[in-house]
Order: structure tokens, then sequence, then C-alpha cells
């Protein structure tokens, strides 16, 4: 039978197939060897009134960061991080033009071996220079900043602590490190303080590591009082903000700007993949000696260093998102304080959601999947979350608003979550 790809875009449109999941005769030797193989062929029935895998689609963009392209229909585009919109902002594209005309369009080279350019070392100072911080590394995306630091930080004879729903790039790290983990509730306090004292370093060579804004719940990390458990055991704290750099604090630099402890924090990680509408991570910090990590970790001597276009356009965001960011704020604000009515209204406190991320959290994964699909046929796209990715193991529909949305887009979005709410139970 012909698939409905096949129909719309002819055999060659190239969309991540389902054909090796749904037709079983097509199974190699190599899922009977490869554990991850297997789950995922294990999956076929589930899938199996699809056409291409939800977590595979292929959306193109459009002119407007609100709004997609699919199978030559138009979509709302609410499964973004794209928080202010700078994807498109007119100056941050013509940064990128003008650093391709300027400086060509890639660097060719590692930053330790010929590849460090005025841009890089421009983006760094800037970095430095907003956090009022000694030091800046720019990394490729914000998952290596986390992998590098944590690999680098996380030597033998110290005690990494984890909240459970951190990014899987603070997980990896740890685990690649000679440091041994300790996982926490997610912002539970108390449970992290017993940990330290039962468990922490003597000498306190401790590390706690949390996000600033947590990517799959929306919720945001208690850092005042996460601090104040140095009085228990010394450690360095690690925040990645990357779903609240430019979207939370008065400056705009996140979570910590916002709870008014940028000083207790030590390293700040992030990316601009967000907020900042491009590519690449960092990791700022207070002591200067971090500098050292350049030097310290294969994962950032041997790749090669971001190229202009990217540095161009990151410049030029973090001049109009960031230090001239206000204005973009106080729309992206306005847009969630309407979502969160209608959503925060609904659950308990310990759910809520003051950011730019929002959920609905389903009872099963047929009804996530269901309504995901829903949504879609009605011309929204919003992140289906499916264990073991969603906190919990609680399957979910995963909102991201921007300041880039009119109030009518949102309120298109509103309709069409109180239809699933009424339709489906809540999973909470
Ligand atoms: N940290 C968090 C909390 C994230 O959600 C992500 C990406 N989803 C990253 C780090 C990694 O960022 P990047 O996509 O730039 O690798």
């Amino acid at each position: 039978m012909r698939r409905e790809t096949d129909r719309i875009f002819g055999q060659d449109h190239p969309s991540i197939s389902l054909h090796l999941l749904r037709e079983k005769g097509n199974a190699s030797a190599l899922i009977d060897d490869n554990k991850l193989f297997r789950q995922w062929f294990a999956r076929a029935d589930f899938f199996k009134h699809l056409d291409e895998l939800p977590l595979g689609l292929s959306l193109e963009p459009t002119d407007d960061p609100t709004l997609l392209t699919y199978r030559n229909k138009t979509i709302l585009n609410f499964g973004t991080n794209n928080y202010l919109g700078s994807t498109h902002l007119p100056e941050v594209r013509q940064a990128a033009k003008d650093a391709i005309d300027k400086f060509g369009v890639g660097s060719t080279a590692s930053r330790l071996a010929g590849g460090t350019q005025q841009l890089h070392l421009k983006v760094e100072a800037e970095m430095s220079r907003i956090f009022k911080r000694a030091g800046t590394i720019l990394f490729n995306t914000g998952y290596l900043a986390n992998f590098v630091m944590l690999t680098v930080l996380g030597q033998s004879g110290y005690c990494v602590f984890i909240d459970e729903e951190c990014h899987a790039s603070i997980y990896e790290g740890s685990q690649r490190s000679e440091a041994k983990q300790y996982r926490f509730r997610h912002n539970n306090v108390d449970q992290l303080k017993a940990l330290l004292i039962k468990r922490g370093a003597p000498d306190g060579r401790n590390i706690v590591c949390v996000d600033g804004l947590y990517s799959m719940s929306g919720s945001v990390a208690p850092l005042n009082d996460i601090a104040k458990l140095r009085d228990v055991a010394p450690f360095l704290l690690l925040v990645d903000e990357a779903h609240s750099f430019g979207t939370l604090g008065a400056n705009g630099l996140g979570v910590a700007d916002m709870l008014d402890c940028l000083h207790t924090v030590d390293v700040i990680t992030g990316t601009f993949s967000k907020s900042i509408g491009s590519i690449g991570g960092f990791s700022v910090f207070k002591d200067p000696t971090l500098e050292l990590v350049r030097f310290a970790a294969p994962s950032y001597m041997y790749t090669a260093a971001l190229p202009p276009p990217t540095l161009g356009g990151v410049l030029a965001a973090l001049d109009r998102v960031i230090v001239r960011g206000d204005d973009l704020r106080a729309a992206l604000h306005g847009n969630c304080k309407r979502l969160s009515e209608l959503l925060n209204g609904s659950i308990e406190p310990e759910y809520a959601m003051p950011g730019p991320v929002f959920l609905l959290r389903l009872r099963t994964a047929a009804d996530a999947l269901e309504a995901w699909r829903y949504a879609m046929e009605q011309g929204f796209y919003l992140n289906l979350v499916l264990p073991p990715a969603s906190p919990r193991g609680i399957p979910m529909l995963r909102m991201g608003v921007s300041a880039a949305h009119s109030s009518g887009q949102i309120e298109q979005l509103c309709d069409l979550l109180r239809f699933i709410m009424r339709r489906y139970p809540a999973g909470y």
C-alpha cells in the first residue's frame, strides 16, 4: 500500500520512515543485537496509525517564526523554544549575512588549532560583560557546554548531586566523569540537604547541578534555598539557564537573575538555540581558573569552532534581545499570563509554570498521542512528550510560548487546550 507521504511528495520524500518499525520482515540482525533498536522496534504498534514518527516530523519554517508548513498546510508553532522570535529579527538576520560576506561560512578548525576568530572572542567577552563574570567559554551546543563542564569538573573524589529533571547533557557529562553521582527528587531541597550530609565529600568537593527553568515541567529551581545549603556542606553550584536566559529576570539573564541570587552561582551554562534563535552553548564562570577547561576536554579541543554567520547572529541577538530586550520580554510575559491563567488555574501550585514552558499532562500515552494528532489536524504543532522522556513517566503535551505569538494565536491555543482538557482526563 502506498504511504500517504509518498502520494503527496512522491517516493523520494525524505521523511523519517516508519517502514522499518512497521514491516517486521525488514528486521535485521542488528535489531536482535542492539537493545535500543529493539525497544524502538517494539513500539511499532503504538505508532501504527501514523505515516511519520511524531518525534521526527519534517516541519518547514516560514518567514514568520510562529508559522510552519507541514504537507502544504500552515501550522501554528507552539512546540517552540524560539521564546523571543530571534530567528527572524531583521537585525539578527542581517548580522549573520554580513558575517558571511566578510568572513565566509565556516571556521573549519577547532578553537585551539587555528579556529579562533575575533567573533568568538567578542561573543565570549560580551557574555562575561553581561553576566559580570570573569570568563566565558563558547561551545557548539548547550549539550556540549554541560557535558564538557561536568566531565572536567567531576574528578575522582568529587560528588555530583543532580536534580532528577536536569537535562540529559548534565547526566551524561557526570556519568562520563570520575565523580560519584547522586540524584535528588525534583526541587526537593530537603532531600538534597540529607544527601549532602550523608553522601557529600568530607573535604567539600561537591557539585550541585540544577536547571534554572526545567524544560519538561516548566518549573523553576528554588535557587536561594539551594544556595543556603552551603551552611551544611560546601559545593560548587552549576545552573543550566538554557530555557531562562532571555526569558526571565530583571535583566533577562535567567532564574538566578529573577531570584536575585546570581552571586551564589559558580557556573552558568546555557544555549543560543532558544531565546537567541541560533545555535551554540556557553559556560559563564566566576573563577578564571575554569579557562583551563579548554585544554582539558577532548570534546572541546578536537571539534571545529562555531562558524561566522552563527557568531554574527548571536552577537546581534545578545544586543537586541538581552541588552535591549525588555520590550520582547514584556510581550512574552503578556502571552504567558494568558496561558498561565488557563493552565496554572487548574493544577496544584507545586506544578506551577512561571515561564514560557507549559504542559498538559495526560493519563495515558495513547491519549497523549491522540490529542497530539488532533492538535496537528487542527493546525497546531505541540511537543509530544512520552515516557521515558517525560518527568515521572507522565505522558504530556508541551507548549512553548513566544513574544512573536499574537494574542489571537494565544486565544486559539487556549480554545484547543480547553477542548483537549474536556475530552481527556488529566494525568496529574
Ligand atoms: N539544557 C537544557 C535544559 C535543554 O533543554 C537543552 C536543549 N533542549 C540543552 C541544555 C541543550 O541545548 P542545545 O540544544 O543547544 O544542545
